[in-house]
């Protein structure tokens, strides 16, 4: 299904939209301020086909400014890091993630089509 994430100009908070028709992602409005200034990112599935490179490239001591916080991604980006760094358990239901993301399975389910 074709779900897009928008992240808002003015309050910076994302929302999530299913866009049928390419028309109507210029109606979207920001669920959190009703601001229109919508800027489309990168939707979670297209996130995870990289997440494992970007893991490996990331470096948790690095420092960071502000934008990288308001980024939901990043913040989940960095918690798996440090887990890993910590060398805690993120338990099966991480792994069936990352594994579905690793096959491709999440792409059917979940793709464009
Ligand atoms: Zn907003």
């Amino acid at each position: 299904m074709p779900i897009y994430e928008f992240q808002c100009e003015d309050c910076r908070r994302v929302t999530s939209a299913l866009i049928l028709k390419p028309r109507e992602e210029s109606e979207i409005l920001c669920e959190h301020c009703g601001s229109s200034r919508l800027r489309r990112i990168l939707s979670r599935f297209a996130y995870h086909k990289t997440e494992a490179q970007r893991l490996k490239e990331f470096d948790t001591r690095a420092p960071r400014d502000d934008s990288f916080y308001k980024d939901s991604r990043n913040i989940g980006l960095w918690a798996k890091k440090r887990a890993q760094e910590l060398g805690a358990d993120l338990g099966p239901q991480f792994d069936e993630v990352v594994e579905r993301a690793r096959t491709g399975k999440i792409l059917e389910d979940y793709g464009d089509s």
